[in-house]
């Protein structure tokens, strides 16, 4: 095992952090807001990085709205964050797709919600599956066959709400019978916090059980695998030592912060107390932890 990573230290001088980095990447749930209410004193913050001339760029997990759909419930919550700003998991599927230049004859199997659907769209991928797929009666009389379409290229899989049997065998089929068909998750969040009252099962699930078929390990495009930070620093032209990666969770946010070789604030306004920070079976140390993203703003005592 790596040596363990220092300690994380309790941000005690926010200035001295923000001086020294000029892209801020905040997570989304838990950072920026909590379901569908916003955190307490998030846009002063924000407003106060942006004077200081600071890039912010939002990151999400969440593959089930498209960048379109995020720009709308950050003006809902009286934020004022542009399309361009937001990296979410479906636009992130979408962009790992044109990066390798995919096919245009080829389609796409698409086991999640609207997001990944729409950003495909723009994107101009051809695409099957969504949400509404499956459901269709499959009936196990001898010799029965399930049809699958062999221009599908790749599997995309996100959340998915609507999840069934159907959609496990249509890409379990594409991805074991069509020759070179990729595998790719959006996340794989083993759980997510749906209602405040429970974790429910997350990305990961559906991710899951289609790796359980396939035998195989998709390529993963959201936190924590490199691709969308590659990405950013690739289009903003930015050192990834001059990012900072604000998240709620350390074995997405802070990960991939850490292997983007960035510096990392842990907030406690989402779904890691300090007892799982400083716990013994925890192995992943943030460079700062804080209450939430508003200690940005603290001035400290002179
Ligand atoms: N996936 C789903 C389905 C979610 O509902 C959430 C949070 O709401 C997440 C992932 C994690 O989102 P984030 O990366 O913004 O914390
Ligand atoms: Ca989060």
């Amino acid at each position: 095992p790596a040596a363990a990573a220092a300690a994380a230290q309790p941000l005690l001088n926010p200035d001295e952090l923000i001086d020294s980095v000029e892209t801020f990447i905040f997570d989304c749930d838990g950072v920026i807001w909590k379901g569908d209410s916003l955190i307490d004193g998030v846009p002063q913050t924000l407003d106060m990085l942006r004077s200081k001339g600071k890039r912010l760029v939002f990151v999400t997990n969440n593959s089930t709205k498209s960048r379109k759909q995020y720009g709308k419930k950050f003006e809902t919550l009286g934020l004022t964050v542009s399309e361009e700003e937001i990296f979410a998991s479906s636009f992130a599927a979408a962009a790992y797709l044109k990066s390798i230049d995919f096919p245009k004859d080829k389609k796409v199997y698409v086991v999640g919600e609207d997001g990944i659907l729409k950003e495909l769209q723009l994107a101009g991928i051809q695409y099957l599956g969504g949400p509404d797929d499956g459901g269709k009666n499959i009936e196990l009389k001898p010799g029965y066959l399930m049809e699958h379409d062999e221009s599908v290229g790749a599997v995309v899989v996100g959340f998915d709400r609507y999840f069934n049997y159907y959609k496990i065998q249509y890409a379990t089929l594409c991805i074991r019978e069509n020759p070179g068909c990729l595998f790719i998750a959006t996340n794989r969040d083993a759980v997510t916090h749906l209602t405040d009252a429970q974790e429910w099962a997350g990305g990961g699930s559906m991710v899951g059980a289609i790796s359980g078929s396939t035998q195989r390990e998709p390529l993963v495009v959201g936190k924590p695998s490199t691709f969308m930070m590659d990405y950013l620093a690739t289009k903003f032209g930015i050192l990834k030592s001059q990012i900072c990666m604000v998240g709620d969770r350390l074995d997405t946010d802070i990960l991939f912060g850490r292997n983007g070789g960035c510096k990392t604030l842990l907030v406690l306004s989402g779904v890691t107390s300090l007892s799982m920070l400083q716990s013994p079976n925890n192995s992943i140390q943030p460079d700062f932890y804080a209450r939430g993203i508003s200690d940005l703003s603290l001035k400290v005592a002179s």
